[in-house]
């Protein structure tokens, strides 16, 4: 079972970073190693034990979850999760307990100190420390072939709805319309959800590198991204098109090229043991040869899984090795203020010797 797997896989991680216990707070994490996807829970893990806390709506629920998952947690119903978690990790004599820096708010940490019994103030502060990166992300960005499979669901699910949106973008349509159109589709089509807000960034619009869907029209001549997600069996997919409605300028089929190149030449220099901040220089050094480097003002890429954003992060200069499983999206753009933007995503499956990409809608410009 993927769950045992990933338990097993944990604890080692545990044991080489020292840690004697962890305590998850983060949701996905909690649902990655336990199968319980409630909306308020807490897991305690020792090498021993794997316990779920979570309150009376969710008893029959966990119960099923986690038989299902086959996790093995161990689980209490009751009021306080957190609270009752410290009591638990502090009962069986655990001298540290590693607590989710990245996610754990001030407010938590200093309920989990108050409930510790019978120490002083200073010793509840030093019976809890942060793990940055916290073991369990860490692991998540390894996917298991489950994952993978959910992934690729996901992520084909997208290419489908950009296929069905694309007769819908006419000049004079909405933004706003257009997106509510696509997730319709997503819904009929089997999505939990959508992962984010949809952005649909039309004419000037376009170089907004986050342009939610507004009640402009879209325009006669022009590009339009569209950059979505579903959220399907709990994992995320996320793609960018970019189309041009009419007929594009000789710059703006030049800069589409230069993007599309930029995409391809780091889709391609994907695979196990590159880094990561190569794979964003790739990239980068082709819009630089297009002279349109300074307009890719962000990322080249990040890890997508049970989260539409987690590791690994594509920067400039991240020293981080792909490893195989790892799923990223490779997704350069340029962005022009006050004149236009392109910016083209595809989900890529790292491999021992190349990338896969889970994306094949077309990428050539579509013009309508
Ligand atoms: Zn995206
Ligand atoms: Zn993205």
């Amino acid at each position: 079972m993927e769950y045992v797997k990933r338990l097993r896989q944990l604890r080692r991680a545990m044991g080489r970073a020292g840690y004697e216990a962890l305590l998850v707070t983060h949701l996905p994490d909690i649902r990655y190693v336990s199968g319980f996807t409630g909306s308020h829970a807490v897991v305690a893990i020792t090498p021993r034990r794997l316990v779920l806390f979570t309150d009376g709506r969710y008893s029959g629920q966990a119960r099923e979850e986690v038989e299902a998952a086959g996790s093995g947690a161990r689980i209490v119903i009751g009021k306080a999760a957190l609270r009752e978690a410290c009591e638990l990790l502090q009962g069986l004599g655990t001298a540290s307990v590693q607590y989710d820096g990245e996610h754990v708010t001030v407010a938590e940490l200093s309920r989990m100190q108050e409930s510790l019994v019978g120490v002083s103030k200073a010793a509840a502060r030093r019976f809890f420390e942060p793990a940055t990166p916290f073991p369990v992300a860490g692991l998540r960005e390894i996917k298991d072939e489950d994952e993978l499979a959910h992934l690729e669901g996901a992520a084909q699910l997208g290419c489908r709805l950009f296929d069905a949106i694309v007769p819908h973008l006419e000049a004079g349509t909405p933004e706003r319309e257009v997106a509510a159109e696509l997730e319709f589709f997503a819904r009929s089509l089997g999505a939990d959800g959508m992962s984010f807000d949809t952005i649909v960034a039309s004419g000037v619009r376009s170089s907004l590198p986050h342009g939610h869907a507004t009640g402009l029209p879209l325009p006669r001549r022009g590009f339009v991204t569209l950059d979505f997600g579903v959220i399907l069996s709990g994992y995320c997919s996320d793609m960018t098109r970019t189309v041009y409605m009419g007929r594009p300028t000789r710059e703006e089929m030049d800069a589409y090229d230069a993007v599309l190149e930029a995409q391809e030449t780091a889709v391609a220099a994907v695979k196990a043991g590159v880094l990561a901040g190569d794979v964003d220089e790739a990239a980068r050094a082709v819009l630089r040869r297009a002279k349109l480097a300074e307009f890719f003002t962000h990322s080249t890429g990040h890890g997508v899984g049970m989260e539409i954003h987690e590791g690994p992060r594509l920067a400039a200069k991240q020293q981080q090795a792909l490893a195989a499983g790892m799923v990223v999206t490779i997704e350069p753009g340029i962005y022009l203020p006050g004149r236009f933007g392109i910016r083209i995503e595809d989900m890529v499956v790292v491999t021992g010797d190349q990338g896969r990409v889970l994306t094949p809608s077309t990428k050539a410009l579509l013009r309508l």
